[in-house]
Parts: C-alpha cells; structure tokens; sequence
C-alpha cells in the first residue's frame, strides 16, 4: 500500500454527518474510562439528560441514550412502539424517510406512506388524509423526518401538528431530529411531540456512534403495553436510575465525555445564537448557489425556498454532470469534502452540509474549493458564486 501523502492543513468537512468536532470535544473524549461505580460517571451521565432535555424543550419528557447511531435509536422507537398489528404513518421527504420505512416494515411493523415529491417538504394534508382514511385506528404513529439530509428540506412541524389534532387520531407524533437539532428552532413540549430520535454526528458535533430518544408519558405507555419480545431497545428495561441499566450494559463513557463538552459548548453560545449562525452560513452557501445556477449547469434542488435546510444544501446537476466526479476534485485536490446524493438522488445531486461547529471563514472556504472545483470540472456556472456569498455575510 502507498501511504497517503500529510494533508498539510486540514481537510473541510462538509458532509452533512458527520460533522467537525470542536477541540473541546475531543479533548474532553481523551480522558481515561472510569469504574461503573465512579460516582463522577452518574453525574456526567445526569448532566447530559438534562442538557439534551434542555435542548429538546422538554421538562418531563425521559431521555433514553443508546451507543448506536440513528439507525438504532429508529429501531428501538419501531420496536417498543409499534405492537403487532400496528402500523406507522410515515410521510414522504425523501431517502430518509424511505429508510425508516423500509426498516420499520423489515421488523415486521406495517407502513403507510404519503407521497414523497421532489424537491418539496412533507404535505400536511396529505398527512391528514391518510389519518383519516385510518378508521380503524391502526396508526399507532407518524414517524416524521423534521429535516431529510439527503434531499436537503426541512418540514413544517406545526403543520404536522396541526394536521394529526384537526383528525383528532391518537396517533403519537414521532419526529426525527437527527439534522436539525441544535441547528434550527425545536420545542418537543410545544409541539406536542410524543417521541424524538436524534444521534451524535451532526448539529450536536460528536463522533458517530451514540442515538438517543427522548419519550413522553404517552409513548412510555404506549411501549410499555407492547408485548412484542424485546431486550436491548426496550424501554421499559432502560428507565432505571442505574447507569448499567439505562445503558443495557456499560455505557459508552468517552461518548458522554464528548457529550457533555458539546452541550456545554451549545449553551455558552445560547440556542438563538445557533440558530441565527446557521441562517447566516445557509445564506452564504444559498447566495452561491445562486451564482453559480445562472450558468445552467445546476440548481438547487429544493424547489420551496422557506423549506431549504439550515443544516445542508442539495444541489441538482444537469444531464451529463458527474457529482462524483466533482466531489472527488473537490477533496483530492482543494481539500474541501462535499456529499453526494443518496438513494434516488445519486449521480443526480451533490450536498454541502453546513451544520455544527463551523464559521463565515469556513463556509467561504468551501465554497472556493467547490467552486475552483467545478472550474477544473468545466462546469457551466454563473460568475461569482463565491463572491455572492462573500457580499451576503458582509451586508449581516
Ligand atoms: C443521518 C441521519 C439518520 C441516520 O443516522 P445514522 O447515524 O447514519 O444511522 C437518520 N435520520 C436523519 C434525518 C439523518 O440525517
């Protein structure tokens, strides 16, 4: 093998998940593990319930973390609350809605499904068509994606909302805020939001490998009714103030470290400052997408602009561009990594994640190196992408 020559510098990362780790994280995940008995170790475990709740906008609600990524904590909300014979009402927004789907029905639970269309967020109403069409009350609940990474959108929560209680169906509301937590507004309690599932690697800016579930009175009940055979994801099992408990076995310590730092980080900034930072670095990245779409060679693909994402831009390519073939330029030679499309969307987009632990210099450092990229690449693009995107972060 030939080793890979140093990276002088560093290499931008821009996928949307995983994301940079700020150096207080992982100086905080360098530390040694600690005896299950350690005392210190209950109370780093108690400061990240409280911080996730605090970040959840949530009081009451039980915080359940696992040492898996999104796709584990999916399966232990598919597991506990979909009883035999349930089903989940799962609206379209995209590849990540359809994996949730395809996993669900995989565990044998059964899958209602509205209309995923291009480039657009949920549609309430289509949500509240298929609860009513549910006269038998099968839907025990609807599993929505707040923002779908690979398409780049970001639903309307209080439409979801507002659509499940005008049906007046009990079905619990399931939301997904694995890329938008800690990036855009979100209130579990507020909303009424029954369960959430979020992971590590994005907005939180931590390694991959830890999902979390946060589970009010309603859904605690609902699983704890199921009586389909369970151990490790169950929910019931996990609710115990022992540490070896909460985790079915040891608990993934230098995670929690890195948690716990993150968490810190997240409120010494204060929650609207986040915000307000990831509108300004959308923005950034928006402005040159518009740039660069006046040449032909692409556009975004979210055709709803309120409902573009704060945490990651999907960008369409035009007939005959490669996005793998720009993606690979992008990283070999400018050092900037970008995504590409997943599921329907490969070889049909690329995306430029935009979430985490990342400022104006950044952001405009990746777009250079996207755009020097498309230059080598021969891509028909506008004049000054780039330079759009530095005049919208001077006039903020
Ligand atoms: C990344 C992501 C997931 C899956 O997370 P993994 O850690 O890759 O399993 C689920 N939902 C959304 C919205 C995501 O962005």
């Amino acid at each position: 093998m030939t080793p890979s020559p140093r990276i002088p510098g560093h290499r931008f990362l821009h996928s949307p998940g995983p994301t940079r780790l700020p150096d207080a994280v992982l100086h905080a995940m360098s530390r040694q593990p600690m005896d299950l008995a350690d005392t210190r170790l209950d109370d780093i475990i108690a400061d990240c319930e409280t911080g996730l709740k605090r970040l959840l906008g949530t009081r009451d609600a039980e915080v359940l973390m696992y040492a898996a990524n999104g796709h584990g904590a999916w399966e232990a909300l598919i597991v506990n609350l979909l009883a035999p014979g349930r089903s989940a009402l799962v609206p379209g927004t995209g590849h990540f809605s359809e994996s949730w789907a395809i996993q669900t029905e995989a565990l044998g639970g059964r899958v209602v499904r509205t209309p995923w269309v291009e480039g657009r967020p949920i549609d309430a109403g289509e949500v509240e068509r298929a609860l009513r069409a549910d006269t038998k009350r099968e839907i025990a609940a609807v599993f929505a994606v707040h923002t779908d990474t690979a398409s780049g959108s970001t639903s309307d929560l209080r439409a979801l909302r507002a659509a499940i209680d005008v049906t007046d169906h009990p079905a619990l509301f399931v939301v997904d805020v694995v890329a938008s937590l800690a990036v855009v507004p979100f209130d579990m309690d507020a909303l009424r939001v029954d369960a959430v599932i979020g992971a590590s690697q994005k907005g939180l800016m931590l390694p991959p490998g830890m999902g979390f579930v946060a589970l009010n009175e309603r859904a605690l009940a609902l699983a704890r009714a199921n009586p389909a055979p369970r151990f490790y994801w169950d929910f019931g099992r996990r609710v115990d103030v022992l540490s070896y408990r909460k985790f079915c076995g040891t608990p993934p310590m230098n995670l929690l470290y890195g948690l716990q730092a993150s968490l810190e980080l997240i409120f010494e900034e204060g929650l609207e400052a986040i915000h307000a930072r990831h509108r300004q670095l959308a923005g950034a990245v928006h402005a040159a997408v518009e740039g660069w779409s006046e040449g032909g060679a692409l556009r975004f693909f979210g055709q709803v602009p309120e409902a573009r994402s704060m945490s990651v831009t999907a960008v369409a390519v035009a007939e005959g561009v490669d996005p793998e073939a720009l993606r690979r330029v992008a990283r070999e030679r400018f050092q900037v990594s970008i995504s590409g499309g997943l599921g329907p969307l490969a070889g049909r987009v690329f995306r430029i994640g935009h979430m985490g632990d990342m400022n104006a210099a950044m952001i405009l450092g990746c777009l250079a190196g996207v755009e020097a990229a498309m230059h080598v690449q021969r891509l028909s693009i506008g004049a000054g992408g780039v330079q759009r995107a530095v005049a919208y972060l001077a006039r903020q």
